[in-house]
């Protein structure tokens, strides 16, 4: 079978430049009521949303990704990352306004960096996205203000990884890091690499499934420039992959920059093994490794989105074996309060003793591993040469505020 890419149904009144211009995409975004029930048949739920939820939660949407929805079932996948709905003003079962803890002050040493894990930070450089997903994890706070960091919150984030010497990492993130300019990229990326310590730099961004025209051949260049950089990407659906993303992907690609992507499970979306796979396979062929496959957060307003775990490591064992493991997404669940990430793998271990393990495979073959004289075994020669590189790497939790 032929893996197969359709372009988004473009409005037969919209000229084609106008609609691969993501600042067009971008400044014609559905956000009110009436924008979206001009294109959406809008079902009861959708319009009380709308009418009682509008101070809570922003809505919006660019015209192209509204565009991959269905106008008619409101039950339809993409329509549910999209479309506001009155669950989302029910009182839910774990809800959050800040489901990570990336507000609390040992998480958040200046008003615009995540800093959790040792080696490695978030650096939040915009409030806006141009489509807000019904399941976000900072559903509270994006949207909100600033479309760039102003001014003094960035020279003290520039400053606190500039001092903190552990950082070996920065995560760029948002809202979503590519709605800013590219001179404004470009200065953050520049910022960035001139800061020795800092080896790597991700962007963790939807605009390449919301709007992938955004993925120019200018920006490509300003990000080639400063590699190495990795970009996230977050594709939910296989719905989401377009001929228009296959394009702007392989531009990425085609100069060297690597391609991850995060994909959160989602209650009546992608909670299928059908559906996972269908998209980490079209990921895979399109040189784009499926990183994570999250567990949702527990985000105010979310619990309707929101799967059990146990939905998820069925899923998970379902496609274990039977897809490349270059396709397969690690199953990941983020622990609320900013316990970190947790890792889940199936299990085929039956019986543990010193001598050795024994397992049951994926396919129910069963086999012992036996360990060899435990007394044998030695450390390599030459690991003092990188023990002080080790150590620093270390210590760099101590730069870490821990209450
Ligand atoms: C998820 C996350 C990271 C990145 O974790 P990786 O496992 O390296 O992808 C970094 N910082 C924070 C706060 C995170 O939530």
């Amino acid at each position: 079978m032929k893996l197969e890419f359709q372009s988004a149904p473009r409005p037969a009144d919209l000229d084609l430049s106008q609609w691969m211009d993501w600042t067009w995409q971008l400044r014609a975004s559905l956000k009110t009521k009436a924008d979206f029930a001009s294109y959406f048949e809008l079902s009861s739920e959708e319009t009380h949303a709308f009418e009682k939820g509008s101070e809570i939660f922003n809505v919006r949407a660019t015209p192209y990704y509204a565009s991959l929805a269905s106008q008619k079932a409101a039950q339809d996948p993409i329509r549910r990352i999209l479309m506001p709905h009155e669950k989302e003003l029910f009182d839910p079962s774990q809800s959050q306004l800040d489901p990570l803890g990336e507000r609390k002050a040992s998480n958040h040493p200046t008003s615009r960096i995540v800093h959790r894990y040792s080696d490695r930070v978030l650096f939040l450089i915009t409030d806006i996205c141009s489509v807000y997903c019904r399941y976000c994890t900072r559903k509270h706070f994006t949207g909100s203000d600033q479309a760039f960091v102003k001014k003094n919150e960035y020279e003290d984030a520039l400053a606190y990884i500039k001092k903190t010497t552990g950082i070996r990492e920065v995560i760029l993130s948002g809202g979503d890091p590519l709605t800013v300019s590219d001179g404004q990229l470009e200065r953050v990326l520049h910022d960035l690499r001139s800061i020795d310590h800092v080896e790597i730099i991700r962007i963790g961004s939807r605009m390449p499934v919301v709007a992938p025209m955004r993925m120019t051949d200018d920006l490509v260049r300003i990000i080639k420039k400063h590699k190495p950089v990795f970009l996230m990407t977050h594709f939910n659906h296989p719905r989401e992959l377009t001929q228009e993303a296959v394009e702007a992907l392989d531009r990425v690609v085609d100069n060297g920059i690597p391609v991850m992507n995060q994909m959160v499970l989602l209650n009546g979306v992608n909670n299928h093994a059908a559906i996972v796979q269908a998209l980490s396979r079209r990921l895979l062929f399109l040189r784009v490794k499926p990183y994570y496959m999250f567990q949702c957060d527990p985000s105010i307003g979310t619990d309707y989105l929101r799967t059990t775990i146990e939905d998820s490591l069925e899923i998970q064992k379902e496609l274990w074996g039977h897809l490349s493991g270059l396709a397969m997404p690690n199953l990941s669940v983020d622990i609320p309060n900013g316990g970190g990430k947790v890792y889940y793998s199936p299990q085929f271990e039956t019986e543990v003793s010193a001598q050795g393990r024994k397992f049951t495979g994926w396919d129910g073959v069963q086999a012992e591993y036996i360990n060899p004289d435990p007394t044998s075994i030695i450390k390599p020669l030459d690991y003092e040469l990188y023990l002080d590189e080790w150590n620093h790497l270390r210590a760099s939790k101590n730069q870490l505020n821990r209450e």
